[in-house]
């Protein structure tokens, strides 16, 4: 109820005046029109949100391209410091930001709270290797002198998506911001909130004009104009794998140069000598937090044929006792689905997976009829090609397929269109060496759930994705080599 009484507090201006584009450190209405975000918890309006057009994207590019110059020239001290700034203006408003995204998403007060503290975990990251970001090499030859520098590519668009929309933006944002690149931001309609807070927080950090703008709206005008742009030199996207191609043929005529962290249908292969109390822990964990939807969730559980009985037993009865409700009640694990769209997409796997002959074990209910609340669901007596198995369904619904042989399971892990994460549950080091060599993901984890450290790799193969982040890596994608060769 407290939480309640401070959101209300915090929503009150929105409902007042909705939610503008930001466009050189301006609010603009834009030429499109309004739409309406609904909280999923009961399906009330929020507030009016400007519906971004091709001439809102026009402006922000220009605003972008306009304050490129400057950004990228000021000393890499002076724009880390502003970088820090940031990091402690999300810090100061973390509540403010977890409690407009629970009402937003539909996501758990206990996950969101900390999600509001990685993005500022990101900005600070990022502002650390501000001052090493254009270093460069020497590479000695015969005639020459040859140094190598690195600079940054110029505006980019961000296309972020509704799952955890906060954390996720403050991913792209903050390395772009560090290279010396300007941002057009463009959130996902289904959660334009705490878009808006980001670029109010970056602006009162002392972020000049135009280096962050943020345009809202539909992917399909505000979306694609970007994607289509000129002046955008490169796209960072967070989404679906079909809206990952489609943004391709899209920027095909402005040759954009594209990173793309898309859908996943990640494996938890528990094998029967691992330790099954920790395994248990996980495979709930990464699944069942964030409302399952998040792109690295293990949605199949292959699970070794002799332990596969007391595994899911045990599994049952733990996913019976996972705490639907609201998602600002602190005790709440799972709250509503986002939408009336997602809602309705992952509720057809009821059916779908009871007419292709699984079983389902726990959950398979709508509950309620005020938000798009399900039980979290457990489907067992599953096979690989079913499509429960095969498609990314998105919510807290788990698929059990068993396994007899290693073989089998890695023939089964590898059997999807996808590759984003996988994870190992074996006390057999040779075996999990042989294995993770041989899965098709871009990142695994042996004997742990998902825990992101910073500085490796993040992103996916197959249609999981293309490019990586973290690290140096995202300084890869929004900067340029550059080449100088001096006779000697
Ligand atoms: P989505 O692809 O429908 O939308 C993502 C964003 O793209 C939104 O902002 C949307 O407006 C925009 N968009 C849609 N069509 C567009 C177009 N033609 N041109 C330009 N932009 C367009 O995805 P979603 O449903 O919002 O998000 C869920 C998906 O995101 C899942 O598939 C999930 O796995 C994926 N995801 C991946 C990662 C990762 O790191 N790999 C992380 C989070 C989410």
């Amino acid at each position: 109820e407290q939480n309640i009484e401070k959101l209300n507090g915090h929503l009150a201006r929105f409902q007042r005046s909705g939610i503008l584009h930001r466009i050189a450190g301006a609010d603009h209405a834009g030429g499109g029109g309004v739409f309406e975000t609904l909280s999923p918890v009961d399906k009330s309006t929020i507030c009016q949100v400007a519906r971004g057009d091709a001439g809102d994207i026009d402006k922000a590019a220009k605003a972008a391209k306009a304050a490129f110059p400057a950004w990228r020239d000021m000393p890499a001290k002076q724009r880390k410091a502003i970088l820090i700034k940031i990091a402690e203006g999300i810090e100061a408003r973390a509540e403010e930001i977890a409690l407009c995204e629970c009402w937003d998403t539909g996501q758990a007060w206990r996950f969101m709270s900390k999600a509001a503290i990685r993005g500022a975990e990101n900005f600070r990251y990022f502002a650390d290797q501000v001052e090493a970001a254009r270093d460069g090499q020497h590479l000695q030859s015969a005639t020459l002198m040859n140094i190598t520098t690195r600079v940054p590519i110029g505006p980019v668009g961000v296309i972020t998506p509704w799952n955890t929309p906060f954390m996720l933006s403050t991913w792209k944002i903050a390395p772009a911001l560090a290279a010396g690149c300007t941002v057009v931001h463009k959130p996902a309609e289904a959660s334009p909130l705490t878009a808006r807070i980001l670029v109010e927080i970056a602006e009162e950090a002392g972020l000049p004009p135009g280096v962050l703008n943020t345009v809202q709206g539909y992917g399909e005008d505000a979306g694609k104009a970007l994607t289509e742009h000129p002046d955008i030199k490169a796209i960072a996207f967070v989404g679906e794998s079909r809206t990952g191609s489609m943004i391709t043929k899209q920027g095909a005529d402005t040759l954009k140069r594209t990173h793309f962290e898309l859908g996943g249908k990640n494996p938890v292969i528990v094998f029967e000598d691992a330790d099954l109390e920790r395994a248990l822990d996980a495979v709930i964990f990464m699944i069942y937090s964030i409302n399952g939807e998040r792109c690295t969730s293990s949605s199949r559980l292959l699970i070794h044929e002799t332990i596969k009985d007391a595994f899911e037993s045990r599994l049952i009865e733990r996913v019976n006792k996972i705490k639907v409700g609201h998602p600002l009640d602190p005790a709440t694990e799972i709250g509503p689905l986002i939408s009336e769209e997602h809602f309705a997409k992952v509720t057809s796997y009821f059916d779908i997976a009871k007419n292709d002959g699984a079983q389902v074990a726990a959950g398979g209910e709508v509950l309620g009829d005020t938000g798009y609340f399900i039980r979290p669901t457990l489907f067992t007596q599953a096979n690989n090609a079913m499509r429960i198995a095969q498609e990314e369904i998105f919510g807290p619904v788990l698929t059990s397929i068993p396994f007899a042989s290693e073989d089998q399971a890695l023939q089964i892990a590898n059997d999807t269109p996808y590759g984003l994460t996988a994870y190992l549950w074996t006390n057999d080091l040779t075996r999990a060496l042989r294995f993770t060599d041989k899965l098709e993901a871009g990142m695994i984890w042996v004997n742990s759930e998902n825990v992101r450290h910073l500085p490796t790799p993040f992103g996916g193969v197959k249609a999981s994705g293309i490019g990586r982040d973290g690290g140096d890596w995202s300084f890869e994608f929004y900067m340029e080599q550059k080449h100088i060769g001096f006779a000697t």
